[in-house]
């Protein structure tokens, strides 16, 4: 075939000097075959949800996958840790003009939004400043796609807002694999009532239904993409849920998951693929969330104090009032025994009287 091609390329040439450009060529072309495969995993094309590139082969291209702290995990009572320290987030910039643009991008794995780094997370040790924010989801049949599930339990969908640690480090990729380099914040999302905020973003989906497409959207508050109460939250040290995985994110899962409609859930989960529009074979952009990880020997800290331990006082409590009741109950039957004793001839002599009676009868 390269032999061919050549020829048509050079028709004049002797046999000898057309062999041996082709050879040239064919080695250029071999060159350039194994340089371009190598290059494939620095480019984040070679990884995905299922296939021979799916998630249990991850660790073998990226050592850090298969390593120490990774996530997403499973939030349940015996690893949840209530922490009084733990403030309010506070959102800096967060509204941001009309007249700004973000960058809606499909990366092959996920919707993503470019964010300003004017917009930062205060009230952690450093300030982290906003580098993008992107969507994890399930599919239509099986609407679980949230990556950190509470009790085992999976939400519809998962939105990841990264920041960088803008006071130790230049830019997100400098700081991506250093161990306080990022903080994410994230917001589980369930079936419910439309969310307004959200269609900012999903309304351009078909703008970006390809890989690799890209379009603008107007600023707006990106806050509206959080729940109302910043101030219930689960916290721990994780990974990158994504290639390389780097073990370099401060997560903040809300605790309070936010809605969005069923018709939005259902364009989210229908409107993309994972393939550029010319790809003969094109792939949906589904499932594409990682299976929560082994979290052993550590503790999710909480800034709650409802729920998992209102249940364990509620449970302390309700055992406490159960006890006394039993015992009240005691108290008043063994009383009310002795009282029976003393009143027994009163209480009994009308049915013994019945009884006499029906005997009498019988
Ligand atoms: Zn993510």
């Amino acid at each position: 075939m390269h032999f061919g091609d050549v020829k048509v390329l050079f028709p004049r040439m002797s046999v000898t000097r057309s062999r041996t450009a082709a050879a040239a060529l064919l080695l250029l072309l071999i060159f350039l075959e194994a340089h371009l495969s190598t290059q494939a995993p620095v480019n984040g094309s070679s990884w995905s949800y299922i296939g021979p590139d799916g998630e249990r082969m991850w660790p073998k291209k990226y050592p850090f996958c298969g390593g120490v702290f990774q996530s997403p995990i499973d939030f349940h009572n015996d690893i949840l840790q209530y922490d009084s320290t733990l403030l309010p987030i506070k959102l800096e910039g967060y509204d941001v003009p009309f007249t700004e643009e973000f960058v809606l991008t499909n990366n092959g794995h996920s919707v993503q939004m470019s964010l300003s780094p004017t917009m930062s997370v205060g009230s952690l040790l450093s300030k982290y400043s906003a580098a993008q924010l992107h969507l994890h989801w399930g599919n239509q049949k099986k609407q679980e796609g949230s990556e950190h599930t509470v009790g085992g339990r999976h939400f519809a969908a998962e939105l990841h807002i990264v920041h960088y640690n803008s006071d130790k480090y230049p830019d997100f990729q400098t700081a991506s694999d250093k161990a306080d380099g990022l903080a994410v914040l994230a917001v589980l999302i369930e079936i419910g009532s439309f969310n307004p905020s959200y269609e900012k973003i999903f309304s351009h989906f078909q703008e970006v239904k390809y890989k690799d497409e890209k379009t603008l959207i107007p600023g707006f508050n990106v806050q509206g993409l959080l729940p109302d109460q910043l101030d219930e939250y689960y916290r721990y040290e994780g990974s990158l849920t994504t290639p390389p995985c780097y073990p370099s994110v401060l997560w903040t899962v809300f605790r309070k998951p936010v809605q969005i409609s069923e018709k939005q859930l259902l364009d989210l989960e229908t409107a993309l693929y994972s393939t550029q529009s010319n790809d003969p074979a094109p792939l949906e952009m589904v499932n594409n969330f990682r299976r929560v990880q082994e979290f052993e020997e550590r503790l999710v800290s909480v800034s709650f104090r409802q729920g998992f331990v209102l249940s364990v006082v509620l449970t302390s409590g309700l055992s406490t009032v159960a006890l006394m009741a039993l015992a009240f109950w005691l108290i008043r039957r063994k009383r009310s025994s002795t009282r029976t004793k003393e009143e027994k001839g009163v209480i009994y002599k009308p049915a013994v009287t019945k009884e006499e009676q029906s005997i009498a009868k019988a």
